[in-house]
């Protein structure tokens, strides 16, 4: 099996994150705490065009929600809203690509769920209301 190469690779990510930082200004963000395991993950998003067009994250925690979060950034910049907002928790941990054990799954969809609830924020904040009442006539 090749679950070390991907073990390696949590690691490596956790070690080196790519997207890692905030964005000031910015159109959503929200930062929530896995308090089972002390993790902590923040994301930033510019959305242009209801394209996520800048996404970053900080945080601190296990190698598995950061890494997680870090790869969640990736999988979605340059994705729309409603795509990145649709991602699931089975496609979230079938990117990380390791066996996350029970107790551990909390922290592999700590920034999956962060995300969730910045796009929600965003969506609500009234950005989109207008196209969204027109569409919805009839
Ligand atoms: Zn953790």
């Amino acid at each position: 099996m090749s679950a070390d190469i991907y073990r390696e690779q949590i690691l490596e990510l956790a070690r080196n994150p790519v997207n890692k930082g905030t964005l000031e200004p910015n159109d959503a963000s929200y930062e929530d705490t896995n308090p089972l395991c002390g993790d902590r993950v923040r994301i930033d998003l510019r959305i242009t065009d209801g394209v996520l067009s800048d996404v970053a994250f900080t945080g601190r925690g296990c190698a598995i929600s950061q890494a997680s979060a870090s790869m969640l950034t990736e999988m979605v910049k340059g994705q729309t809203v409603e795509a990145a907002a649709a991602i699931t928790n089975d496609e979230m941990l079938e990117e990380i690509g390791v066996e996350i054990s029970p107790a551990r799954i909390k922290c592999a969809l700590l920034g999956l769920h962060v995300l969730r609830v910045a796009l929600d924020n965003y969506q609500r904040s009234g950005a989109t209301s207008t196209d969204v009442e027109l569409s919805q006539g009839e």
